[in-house]
């Protein structure tokens, strides 16, 4: 399959080149040229396949013969390496817990699969790629830890200063290697802007090979289609409705190609916290970024998501057609402490603010349904609730533990402090 720009239909790229360039020339972002349907025989037998199975008939239409199949394999099945389960609150309503994974996010997954493709392509290079990524916190764990000592390439990250969780900031800038992290005097979309930047600045990409790694990449998008089949797969009724917890908009993207496949999905309901630039577009048919405001939920505080270019896209910028699919909520830092008490003292249940998020966008959406018999609504669980223990505790006035299997990273912090300017930026790149 090609992928042309959000901004220029005419010229379309390889999966390689996409992947490499992560954003195109003309400043817009990757996106399939053409999405087929999957053939019905997929779907029909999708609920005797593996995951790998699965992520497998998903990646092979985007990537083609680019990457040999075994090799493909190789990656989904690494990709893959954890569980997705779908787990029942009630009747109606059941979570997909997407944060079995090294970090404890779902974007493990995109980084994980995108890591591995990289290094396939790379791996004949005479110099090293250096992947460059912008963080409000989970994207920097799950990159720093998928690409940790893959060979040829080199990761650079930069966080906002003091807006990141101790733990986030832990599990990207203690590992050193190959991996260097970089303390942002700014915001996240501060440090978005420099990335974005740093594409177009003179002198940088003629010296060396770069590409990011934020959800504007396609290859984080591709896997992050794998666990709406994933939860499909494990359904208990016919209609889905899916409510998904946004910052960037890269979840939900992803979830919008999946259902482009052919995925019988009913309804999407992107759920965002107060920094509610897509809801607004949805109501009013604007879209009016703003600056980013600091929430609980700080995976979602995005004041310009990227990702609504792809769903223009994807939706011929028609607000009429997206709003067909999609509906917009949004939610405040009471709500979202309100509900992660409620769910737990009604389901025993932990979530974290990101999914909680998740949780009341669903109600939501569920409450305009007449009729619920055949409804099954999932919220997606973005990030295991002990990453954001310093909301929860205090919450549940309870300790909440990590998953029995997982290890603290440790070691001194190692990050360089960056001013908010693209000079030492550049200088840090081409050094
Ligand atoms: C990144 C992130 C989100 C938002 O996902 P997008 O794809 O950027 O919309 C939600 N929750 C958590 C825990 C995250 O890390």
């Amino acid at each position: 399959m090609k992928f042309v720009s959000t901004n220029n239909k005419a010229q379309a790229v390889s999966f390689k080149d996409a992947l490499s360039n992560g954003l195109a020339e003309d400043g817009g972002l990757y996106v399939p040229q053409k999405i087929n349907k999957l053939k019905q025989e997929y779907l029909d037998e999708l609920d005797s396949m593996s995951f790998v199975e699965i992520g497998e008939g998903i990646a092979k239409p985007f990537i083609g013969e680019e990457i040999p199949s075994e090799v493909l394999s190789k990656i989904v099945n690494e990709t893959l390496s954890f569980e997705i389960p779908l787990i029942g609150l009630s009747d109606n309503i059941s979570v997909l817990e997407l944060f079995h994974g090294p970090t404890m996010a779902f974007k493990d997954v995109g980084a994980r699969f995108m890591a591995r493709c990289l290094s396939y392509f790379t791996k004949d290079k005479d110099r090293d790629t250096t992947v460059l990524v912008a963080t409000s916190g989970d994207t920097g764990s799950a990159v720093a830890h998928g690409f940790y000592g893959v060979e040829g390439i080199k990761v650079v990250i930069l966080y906002p200063k003091g807006k990141v969780s101790e733990f986030q900031e832990r599990q990207m800038t203690t590992l050193g290697k190959n991996i260097t992290t970089l303390e942002v005097d700014g915001t996240f979309d501060d440090c978005q802007r420099m990335v974005k930047a740093a594409f177009k600045e003179d002198g940088i990409t003629e010296n060396i090979a770069l590409t990011s790694a934020n959800s504007i990449n396609i290859a984080r998008l591709i896997p992050q289609m794998f666990y709406y089949f994933i939860a499909y797969q494990q359904r208990s009724k016919e209609d889905l409705v899916f409510s998904v917890p946004s910052g960037n908009y890269g979840n939900l993207t992803a979830g919008l190609m999946a259902k482009k496949l052919g995925l019988p999905i009913k309804k999407f309901v992107a759920s965002s916290n107060v920094n509610e630039i897509v809801p607004d577009y949805l109501k009013t048919g604007e879209f009016s970024p703003k600056d980013s405001i600091q929430t609980i939920s700080n995976a979602m505080d995005v004041g310009n998501p990227s990702n609504f270019a792809r769903m223009m896209y994807l939706y011929d910028g028609s607000l009429e057609q997206i709003s067909k699919d999609v509906e917009g909520c949004s939610f405040n830092d009471a709500d979202t402490r309100n509900i992660i008490w409620k769910v737990w003292d009604n389901y025993n249940y932990v979530m974290d603010p990101h999914g909680a998020i998740g949780y009341l966008g669903l109600i939501q959406s569920l409450e305009s349904f007449d009729d619920m018999k055949n409804t099954q609504g999932i919220f997606l669980e973005t990030a295991h609730p002990s990453k954001f223990r310093e909301v929860v505790e205090p919450v549940l006035e309870e300790k909440i533990s990590y998953p029995e299997d997982f290890e603290m990273d440790s070691g001194p912090k190692l990050s360089i402090p960056l001013k908010n300017d693209m000079e030492q930026l550049k200088e840090i790149l081409i050094s």
